[in-house]
């Protein structure tokens, strides 16, 4: 994700706390025992730190930076970096034991973690992004480290501050030390396929859905809500399958045509006009009503708490795969239940992201650089057998996708921690 203005939160459900009573309901199933319940609600390590930086026109600027490793049981932790005024404790704390789930579900010997600072990208110039970039990066050193807590871009940064923070790492350990971030840029380090990483494991997901509900792709039409690297790319694979794409929108609306879109021209499209579908040539509809459409799959991949108790009822799709993370309130999701409607759920379906992060890592400690072709080889096997494991699950305990996506990844980081013990 680039500098892009935070779209407004509809706030109707708090996603954090939809996340926790998901994963309190999955504990519950799994019997898990109470004193591995405590130490997986809790997160392992908070730091906080005071970032001050010298502005472009001389004054000093303290900025606060967070870092929260919620489990290291798999291995070291690992989350994004997100640049906003909106970062707190609590919200990083959260995505951190998002990140933990995310992990263990695909099966990648990592933990959880998530880190952030509170600022403004859009206001700071190059200069001081990078200062405040190497700032934090000094004052995280003992937190990071390749064996330790691996940090990625997030909401606001990208490969450019994956590379200062490498570098800055680097320097401090006196050693070229690539595998320490993940999201470089190509040329320092980074994967082939990581662009396409997650919207890739979103059709992988998706096909595979379709394949447990008999739904035939070159029969089947799709709606795809964002169109930023997830939604794009995901349409574009998608279509590629034989689904027809009726719909796709962005921030500035959505776009239907009930005889199917190029995905390729409209990201040609997009690409040429700003980065915006604003002006496209296809029936304006909104953001609400493109996840209302009577479509066979339905990808969310904007943003978080788009499908709550007050549109789930309208929801016509047979599948939904959740590219975006959060999208369903967890009161939407007993009403998806009840419509039995199929949710690939979001630490599921968009874990192809930071599977290829693992890739990445994997190649830079290996100093030896994959295929474009191995690597999608090697992360769709990945995303398939995760899909394997968590419908055999849903079907063991009687439990949506979801709740099963939780049981798997509960019951293994507990398992690592029984066996590691606790002190
Ligand atoms: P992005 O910034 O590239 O694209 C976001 C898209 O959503 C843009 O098209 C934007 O116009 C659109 N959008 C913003 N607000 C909207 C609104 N209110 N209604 C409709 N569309 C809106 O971001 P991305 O990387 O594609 O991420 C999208 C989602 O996927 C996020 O929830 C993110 O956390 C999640 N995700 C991303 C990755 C990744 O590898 N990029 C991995 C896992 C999860």
């Amino acid at each position: 994700m680039s500098y892009k203005e935070p779209a407004p939160i509809k706030n109707q459900e708090n996603p954090f706390e939809s996340m926790m009573s998901r994963f309190d309901e999955a504990a519950r199933i799994l019997g898990l025992d109470k004193n591995s319940y405590n130490v997986l609600k809790s997160p392992a390590k908070a730091v906080i730190v005071s970032l001050p930086v010298i502005m472009d026109d001389g004054t000093v600027q303290v900025f606060e930076g967070y870092r929260v490793v919620h489990s290291q049981a798999m291995g070291p932790s690992k989350g994004g970096i997100r640049y906003s005024m909106d970062v707190h404790l609590d919200e990083v704390k959260a995505l951190a034991a998002w990140m933990t789930w995310k992990c263990a579900v695909v099966g990648i010997p990592y933990g959880g973690g998530k880190g952030g600072i509170k600022c403004d990208p859009r206001k700071m110039s190059k200069g001081e992004l990078e200062r405040l970039t190497r700032a934090y990066a000094g004052a995280m050193r003992d937190v990071f480290g390749p064996e330790k807590d691996i940090p990625a871009p997030d909401m606001n940064t990208g490969p450019q501050e994956m590379a200062w923070l490498m570098d800055e790492y680097s320097k401090i350990q006196g050693m070229y030390t690539p595998a320490v971030t993940t999201g470089k840029p190509l040329v320092l380090g980074g994967s082939s396929g990581r662009v396409e990483a997650t919207g890739r494991g979103v059709m992988v997901a998706a096909r595979a859905a379709m394949g447990k509900l008999g739904i035939n792709p070159s029969e089947a039409t799709c709606a795809v809500q964002g169109f930023g690297n997830v939604g794009s790319i995901s349409a574009k694979l998608i279509q590629l399958q034989g689904l027809k794409i009726v719909a796709i929108s962005d921030v500035s609306g959505g776009y239907y045509d009930p005889k199917g879109i190029d995905i390729e021209g409209a990201i040609a499209y997009r690409n040429s006009n700003g980065g915006t579908l604003e002006g496209f040539n296809a029936e304006r509809i909104t953001n609400e009503e493109i996840l209302e459409l009577d479509v066979d799959v339905l990808v969310p991949a904007a943003m978080e708490d788009q499908i709550t108790k007050h549109n789930a009822a309208n929801i016509k799709a047979k599948l939904i795969v959740e590219g975006a993370n959060g999208p369903t309130s967890a009161s939407a999701d007993l009403i998806l239940n009840e419509k039995n409607i199929m949710v690939v759920p979001d630490i599921l379906a968009n874990a192809g992201g930071v599977t290829v992060s693992y890739f990445e890592w994997v190649q830079n400690r290996l100093g030896y650089y994959w295929t474009e072709e191995r690597v999608h080889r090697r992360a769709d096997r990945t995303m398939k057998q995760a899909f394997e494991e968590v419908y055999a699950a849903s079907q063991k305990y009687g439990t949506s996708l979801r709740i099963a996506a939780y049981i798997v990844a509960i019951d293994k980081v507990a398992k690592a921690l029984a066996f590691r013990g606790v002190f």
